[in-house]
Formats: structure tokens, C-alpha cells, sequence
């Protein structure tokens, strides 16, 4: 089988030749393992972070080895009485065809349920980020008026209809270009759209929520979390969830000059890491699975075929070339 290296540190925007696809025998089960065959792999914005030599919250890519991150697929061979072959599992050996791993690091899904690629979506961190961002961080009261950058993307589009869900009277998205802004009220039950390349987001923003906001969910920082800022009301609440515009950063990026906003009206920012509100997993998957199951819920996805194309499809995702969760079928 085949798996993606880092085999050299980006610098800016990542370009192919910082990956290499390398051929590599996959490893017989041990006791207690499993060997799967992975059929979804997941490439998300953290990863960016990782191909940094810095310390944070997940530890850096090393160069030369295969990445790691969210897939799924089917066991071929089991050294494991819980997890027999045939079974469908995910775990955090992507980037690869084929992984052997520990059967504890694994966990069952319900492909009955939902389709396998739903867990590393909707059904998984990316739906999961949503929900706890609008259900605890920055929680969405009855009547709330709601606002959500990089709202076309995977969590954006999931983070909309959940504000909703939650009782926000209006929920205004902000999305890269005409094609995702007029998507953005079409499928995914924004109310307005932002699209923040014809420029002017605090303008845009006022014209779309007149008598301000109540809730952000931030998840591009930058030009939006001061728009944000400046269209907050008294105790509004904002979750930091994400600051895609300075992922490719090599310098320093200012920070919003409105931040003393905050103290007048009260408001709360609070920066969150979906990993520390996995307890809020079994609530939000019993009601996810209800939306999906009614159609209360729209999902899309932006699927790029095989190994080889898995870094373009990391860095299609940098670009805005996803509309919803971007995967590699495999
Ligand atoms: P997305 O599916 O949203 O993909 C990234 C999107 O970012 C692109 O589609 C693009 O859309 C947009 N984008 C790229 N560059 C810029 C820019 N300069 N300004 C504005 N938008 C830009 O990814 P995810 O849904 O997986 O992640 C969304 C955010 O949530 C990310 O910031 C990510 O880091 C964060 N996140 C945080 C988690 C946590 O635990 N805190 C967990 C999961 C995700 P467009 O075409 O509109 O520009």
C-alpha cells in the first residue's frame, strides 16, 4: 500500500513537493491488532499546524514518515477478539491505504446507521465542533441572531443548521465567492450571506444583521473577527474556533484594534479544542442522527479520488476548493 509523507516543512502555502507518496509492505496484525484497509481519509485545517516544528496542542508531523489523522475503513486481518474482520472502524492512522494498529485505538461505526465517511464529518469531530461551539462555548439563546465564518466548510455548513436547531432567529454565513454565498441561503439554511472576496466584511455584515449579533463562531479570524467584534451587541458571546486566514502566516498577523469593544459590551470570547467536549459526543450524535434521519440537516461533501491526490486535496482545502467536508476516497 501507499501513504503520504511530509518530506519538507512548508513555508506559507504548502505546495506539492512538501509531500511525497511512498509505497511501504503494510505490517501483519500483532496480538491484540488490527490491519485495515482504509476507504475515507479525512484532511483538515489543524494539519497545517502540524507541518510546523512548533509545539501546540497535537505534536508536529516528523519528516520522512507517514502522517497521521481521521480515517475510515474495513479490518482484513484481526489479532483482536473485540474488532473481527469485516468490521468498520475509525481511527487516527490516515494519510495511508493500509493501517495496523492497536484494536483499543480503534472504534466501531455503524455504517447501517450512516455512511462510513459521515464519521469524519457530520457524525464526527467536524459535526461535534459545531455543536459544542454553539451549545457551550459560545451558547445560542431563543431569538439570538447568529453569525459563522468560513460558513461553506465542513463545520460552517454543519455550525448554520445547528444555530437554528438551537433557536437563533437569524443565522448570517460568510463564505469565499458568489457561487458559495448563494449556496450558503440556498442549501444550508443561511438567512444571509457574506462573501468576504468582494472585500468590506464589516460593511456586508451590518447590511445583513442591522441590529447587530448576538453569537460568533469563529473559524477564520482575521478581517472577520473584527467585523464580528464591532457587530456584537451588549453580552454577546464568541467562539474561537479557528483562524484559517493566518494558517499560512510566516510573520505575525494583528489582532483585531476593535478588542477593547469587549469591555463595554461585555462580551465573552473563549477559544475551544473539540478533543476536551467528547462528553457532549452521545447528546449531539442522538440528535444529529435525528436531523439526518428527517432532513433537518443538509450535508455536502467534496470527495477527491485516491492516495496520490490526498495532498492535493489538503491544499485545495486551504484554497476554498471544498464546499462541506473535504475527503479522500480511497
Ligand atoms: P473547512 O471545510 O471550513 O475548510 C477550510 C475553508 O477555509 C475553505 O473551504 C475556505 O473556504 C476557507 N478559507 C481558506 N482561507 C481563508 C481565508 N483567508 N479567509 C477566510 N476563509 C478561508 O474546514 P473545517 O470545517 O474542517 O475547519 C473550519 C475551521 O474550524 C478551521 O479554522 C479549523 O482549524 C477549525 N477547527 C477547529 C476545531 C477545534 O477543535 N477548535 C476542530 C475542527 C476545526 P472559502 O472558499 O469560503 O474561503
Amino acid at each position: 500500500g501507499r501513504e503520504v509523507h511530509l518530506v519538507a516543512r512548508p513555508v506559507g502555502e504548502p505546495k506539492p513537493a512538501d509531500f511525497s507518496v511512498v509505497e511501504r509492505v503494510a505490517e501483519q496484525p500483532g496480538a491484540g491488532e488490527i490491519l485495515v484497509r482504509n476507504e475515507w481519509l479525512s484532511v483538515d485545517p489543524y494539519m497545517r499546524g502540524r507541518m510546523n516544528d512548533v509545539k501546540s496542542y497535537v505534536p508536529p508531523f516528523r519528516l520522512g514518515q507517514a502522517m497521521d489523522g481521521g480515517a475510515v475503513g474495513t479490518v482484513i486481518a484481526s489479532e483482536s477478539p473485540e474488532i473481527p474482520v469485516g468490521t468498520s472502524v475509525l481511527h487516527g492512522l490516515g494519510w495511508r491505504e493500509y493501517a495496523t494498529l492497536p484494536a483499543a485505538k480503534a472504534r466501531v461505526v455503524d455504517v447501517d446507521r450512516a455512511p462510513a465517511q459521515a464519521y469524519l464529518g457530520v457524525l464526527g469531530i467536524t459535526g461535534l465542533t459545531a455543536y459544542a461551539g454553539l451549545k457551550e462555548i459560545a451558547p445560542v439563546r431563543a431569538g439570538d441572531v447568529v453569525f459563522v465564518s468560513g460558513a461553506a466548510g465542513a463545520v460552517g455548513t454543519v455550525a448554520g443548521q445547528i444555530a437554528r436547531h438551537l433557536g437563533a432567529s437569524r443565522v448570517i454565513g460568510s463564505a469565499g465567492g458568489p457561487e458559495k454565498a448563494a449556496r450558503l441561503r440556498a442549501d444550508f439554511g443561511y438567512d444571509a450571506a457574506v462573501d468576504y472576496r468582494a472585500g468590506d466584511v464589516e460593511g456586508q455584515l451590518a447590511a445583513a444583521a442591522p441590529d447587530g449579533i448576538d453569537v460568533y463562531f469563529d473559524n477564520v479570524g482575521g478581517d472577520h473577527l473584527r467585523a464580528a467584534i464591532g457587530a456584537l451587541r451588549n453580552h454577546g458571546r464568541v467562539a474561537l474556533c479557528g483562524a484559517i486566514a493566518q494558517y499560512n502566516a510566516t510573520g505575525p498577523t494583528p489582532g483585531p484594534d476593535n478588542l477593547a469593544l469587549a469591555i463595554g459590551k461585555r462580551l465573552t470570547l473563549r477559544g475551544f479544542i473539540v478533543g476536551d467536549h467528547s462528553d457532549l459526543m452521545p447528546e449531539y450524535t442522538a440528535q444529529a442522527t435525528g436531523w439526518l434521519a428527517n432532513g433537518e440537516l443538509k450535508v455536502e461533501e467534496t470527495v477527491v479520488s485516491g492516495i496520490e491526490n490526498a495532498p492535493d486535496a489538503f491544499l485545495g482545502l486551504l484554497r476554498g476548493a471544498n464546499t462541506g467536508k473535504m475527503l479522500v476516497r480511497l
